[in-house]
């Protein structure tokens, strides 16, 4: 028999095992509890990672119930869910999924333009359209004094300058509060754009007449201090230009910054406004970078060779008429089937003279283009409108007129007018892919009396003169001097 102690021994050390066992298969019940096995450790922090994903949907109502008309409060809420795009990619690449499927799910009740990538910039008339609010303001003499502009020469980039602060906000303060500054433009921080001057008229944007009177400005939101825009900001911005170029006919080089202007102060020093502040502060040369950088972003319809844009763009003088009935209707273009040259019928005078024709006498007669007897060239109205050139709606509806002047009534041109007629036409050529055969003289549009008879007018009549074979013979060699590519 074996001694109690033994006993005692023995059932002190089972209990012990006992004990152990229970401890480990605590420690164990522990760690799967708070540490989770290894693959599963990003489950806590993706379930956490979902409200926060839809928080910001609850940021917009305070813009909301400022608008009155109902159809515009849907357009503001459904453009909730470009938020969650930015959000994106504050999240590590595991917890991106979240958002993506959100994307996706409110796809139907966002407008076209939220669906795009990010990398997506759709600039046609009908993105656009649908991405800006035209919310006009009152004209006053303090924010939109509805004065037209002389000529459209820049696109212009501003910063508000008041962080944090909403395109909508913005846009009161100017209706409100008649500030003395304006802009045609304010994007919001989402990407928002709300247009508050229609483009022929004057905004107090820049700070001189000569800016305000031939500018388009366009006032941009920012979260801090900083001035750098959000990435939904920035995204509206490209596509605003780029858009505003296209439809203006304004390349790169007309793309500039508030502070591009220089300014001067009452004892002469010339100094430039730091606007918009992260894409232009004098000390800090990054900031230049950034706004070169931007402008690659651009979309632009055409890049035709750089010798030959510059040397034309130097030559043009872009001064647009007035919309009215009988000068610059409005209308667009429905194709562009030739380029059509004609002279003006009026010995001696200068282009800006018969630009003043058309628009002070609306003549019902008016050209996309004047040159004038040194070679000067005015462009009367961008080359998707259509002019009264023709005098058939078929011929107006689907040409770019060029109105030549000329010294007397031979109706022959200088040899200044001669050159940059053969420079234009040929630009034209190479911008729009028109061959030789597209250009034509208004000679060439054959016309009917009213007892049907056909004519033809004899414009330009140097080159197109019915009573002189040698005018068709100084067609065709003008024709060859053109330098299509
Ligand atoms: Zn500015
Ligand atoms: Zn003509």
């Amino acid at each position: 028999m074996k001694n109690p102690a033994d006993r005692t021994q023995g059932f002190f050390s089972s209990a012990l095992v006992a004990l152990l066992i229970l401890a480990v298969l605590l420690v164990l019940a522990l760690t799967i509890r708070y540490v989770g096995f290894p693959g599963e450790q990003e489950t806590p922090s993706s379930t956490s990672a979902t409200p926060l994903a839809t928080m910001p949907t609850t940021t917009l109502p305070s813009t909301t119930t400022q608008t009155t008309d109902p159809t515009t409060q849907t357009t503001t809420e459904t453009s909730v869910p470009t938020v969650t795009t930015r959000e994106s990619t504050t999240y590590s690449s595991a917890t991106v999924t979240v958002p993506t499927t959100q994307t996706t799910q409110t796809t139907q009740t966002t407008p076209p333009e939220t669906t795009l990538p990010a990398t997506d910039y759709d600039v046609s008339d009908e993105a656009m359209e649908a991405l800006i609010e035209q919310r006009f303001l009152t004209v006053h003499p303090k924010s939109r004094p509805g004065y037209k502009l002389t000529s459209v020469k820049n696109i212009v980039v501003h910063y508000t300058g008041n962080p944090g602060s909403s395109a909508d906000r913005n846009w009161r303060n100017f209706e409100n509060n008649k500030p003395n500054t304006s802009a045609h433009f304010i994007i919001g921080m989402e990407g928002e754009i709300i247009q508050c001057i229609p483009l022929d008229e004057v905004a107090w944007a820049i700070g001189t007449d000569e800016g305000n009177y031939t500018s388009i400005s366009i006032e941009c939101c920012h979260p801090d201090a900083t001035g750098e825009f959000t990435d939904a900001t920035y995204r509206s911005l490209v596509r605003l230009v780029s858009w505003l170029c296209n439809e203006l006919s304004l390349d790169r080089d007309d793309v500039i910054r508030h502070y591009d202007y220089p300014r001067y102060t009452s004892s002469g020093m010339e100094w430039h406004k730091e606007c918009p502040l992260y894409y232009a502060d004098a000390s800090d040369p990054a900031s230049h970078a950034r706004w070169e950088a931007f402008k690659d972003e651009l979309i632009l319809d055409s890049d035709p060779p750089k010798g030959e844009e510059d040397e034309i763009e130097e030559l043009i003088e872009k001064r647009f008429l007035s919309i009215h009935e009988n000068s610059r209707p409005g209308y667009k273009l429905t194709s562009l089937a030739n380029i059509v040259v004609h002279y003006t019928g009026n010995p001696g005078t200068t282009a800006d003279q018969n630009w003043r024709n058309f628009e002070n006498n609306k003549p019902s007669a008016s050209a996309h283009f004047i040159i004038g007897l040194n070679g000067e060239i005015i462009q009367c109205m961008p080359l998707d409108e259509v002019a009264w050139a023709v005098g058939t709606t078929q011929g107006n509806y689907t040409s770019i007129s060029i109105e030549c002047c000329h010294p007397d009534a031979t109706g022959r041109f200088t040899d200044a007018t001669y050159e940059s007629l053969v420079k234009l036409v040929s630009w034209l050529c190479n911008e729009f892919d028109l061959d030789r055969d597209k250009v034509i003289r208004h000679y060439d549009y054959p016309r009917y009396t009213s007892s049907g008879m056909e004519w033809h007018k004899q414009c330009p009549l140097y080159y197109a003169n019915d009573k002189d074979p040698e005018s068709h013979k100084r067609w065709e060699a003008f024709l060859d001097d053109l330098t299509i590519e």
